[in-house]
């Protein structure tokens, strides 16, 4: 397997650190909100990666949820709670706000297909998603070691990591310490006694401008929450150990936030927090960045109301590579449904055993998934692995015939990989079954006017009949 590692701007081949094992970290979401399609693409990439990983690997994989820490405005420390805002914005308490939207989070990865995080188990929760809240001791004890290591200095308002301190702080990003001037807003209030416009907090105190802030916990400098950065670091330690095998994120995470978590890890423990980083590309909704402002926003229920199969945007995401922008419009996710269609309209084949006499050899099955695999393996080309797949299913199906326990094979396979829930897909019910043969009596007789009233009847059910030289078949004209 080869993956290309942001952290040196190669495409390398992969090898985990511990034979035959590997430790994948995710940054998960800020549950202030619902998640829109451009937070989705990140978990599908990271989901996709996982499959992939897992064909040759054991994957222990954690996922963070920020419940706590996040402010409007990350890069310089200053702005609003994001909880707060959302907590005003509903009249509901900041615990409840995390707690609804980890809850909509969970159901849109469920919807979606996406594996939950394998390597921790919360058992307040009953999930297995490593919570920030749940990991302040842990936190505490990182800023504990930065300080005592002389990386991180107190001022009254917060404690900040000093970037001066590391002298490879900006690698990931390959920016300079004087690249970048916290931007001056007239709305926030920042820090006159941080050091380096770099510097950023890793523990903020209850005191001024966050006087009135909810969440907050004591320790040894004083009641307070811990900064944003600060949780993937702490909780990678607690759950998997430094440094893991591979770190993803979106590509917004470059500049400021993987830096700050490589930054805190070697800090307080002397070794790099993770060896391969990978990121993935925003989306773009008609050639344009989504925002609220604009009405190009969607979220997943968004694109479930306007008649969309979760699922199709998954299919979507997999058409273009994660590395590129992935340019959405609701045509392109339209034809993604139409495709899906008839990616099930194969797979519902198993269904229906009368079809022709090409008898796909298991070598032949074992060749396909290969080549899925191989496509997978060079650093996630699911547009190819997709390419194999419709060559396979769409070309080949009108003459294929497998058994039962073949079928399942390849669909269990392509659905390990690509989570497209090919398998498990259910029969039609037997009164649309004696419609069908019903239809053919009638076509046999050439009673075609009772035929077409047939199809009427089967098309009200979803249900659509192509008559081939082998007899019926149905395919659903909708996605269940
Ligand atoms: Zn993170």
């Amino acid at each position: 397997m080869r993956f290309h590692n942001t952290l040196t701007r190669t495409t390398e081949e992969f090898k985990p650190l511990v034979p035959g094992e590997v430790s994948l970290y995710t940054c998960g979401p800020t549950v202030y909100d619902f998640a829109h399609i451009g937070n989705i693409r990140a978990f599908l990439f990271d989901d996709t990666l996982r499959r992939t990983l897992a064909t040759e690997y054991e994957v222990k994989h954690v996922m963070n949820i920020t419940d706590v820490g996040h402010l409007v405005n990350d890069d310089d420390d200053t702005g609003e709670d994001k909880f707060e805002k959302g907590a005003k914005r509903e009249n509901l308490s900041v615990w409840d706000v995390a707690a609804r939207y980890t809850d909509s989070f969970k159901a849109d990865m469920a919807a979606m297909n996406v594996l939950p995080p394998n390597a921790y188990k919360d058992d307040e929760a009953g999930d297995t998603y490593a919570r920030a809240t749940h990991f302040i001791d842990t936190q505490v004890e990182m800023v504990k070691l930065l300080l005592e290591r002389g990386h991180a200095y107190l001022t009254e308002q917060a404690i900040y990591f000093d970037v001066t301190s590391l002298s490879s702080y900006g690698e990931l990003s390959g920016q300079e310490l004087g690249d970048k001037v916290a931007a001056v807003r007239d709305e926030v209030i920042s820090d006159p006694d941080k050091r380096h416009p770099f510097d950023f907090a890793v523990w903020f105190f209850t005191v001024g401008h966050y006087a009135d802030h909810v969440m907050h916990w004591p320790s040894p400098w004083g009641e307070g929450f811990p900064g944003w950065h600060l949780e993937c670091s702490a909780i990678i330690h607690a759950t998997l150990g430094d440094p893991i095998d591979v770190h993803t994120g979106g590509v917004d995470h470059i500049g400021t936030h993987h830096p700050n978590e490589m930054a805190q890890t070697e800090a307080a423990f002397g070794h790099p927090l993770a060896r391969v980083w990978m990121h993935n590309e925003f989306i773009l909704v008609n050639g344009t960045k989504m925002s609220k402002s604009k009405g190009n926003y969607y979220t997943l229920a968004d694109l479930v109301n306007k008649g969309f199969h979760p699922l199709s945007y998954r299919l979507l995401c997999l058409q273009a590579h994660y590395r590129s922008e992935l340019n959405f419009s609701l045509e392109s996710l339209e034809s993604a449904q139409k495709t899906l269609l008839n990616l099930y309209a194969w797979a519902d084949l198993r269904h229906q055993g009368n079809l022709s006499e090409i008898q796909l050899a298991p070598a032949n099955i074992t060749e396909f998934i290969e080549r899925v695999k191989t496509a997978l393996a060079d650093d996630l080309a699911t547009p190819a692995a997709l390419a194999e797949v419709f060559k396979y299913t769409l070309e080949l199906a009108p003459g294929m015939r497998y058994d039962d326990e073949d079928a399942d094979n390849v669909l269990t396979e392509l659905d390990n990989l690509l989570g497209l829930q090919l398998n498990g897909r259910p029969d039609i019910d037997d009164g649309a079954k004696a419609i069908i043969a019903e239809r053919q009596t009638a076509r046999d007789a050439r009673d075609y006017a009772r035929s077409d009233v047939l199809r009427a009847k089967l098309q009200r059910q979803g249900l659509d009949v192509d008559d081939t030289p082998n007899g019926p078949r149905w395919r659903r004209t909708k996605l269940i």
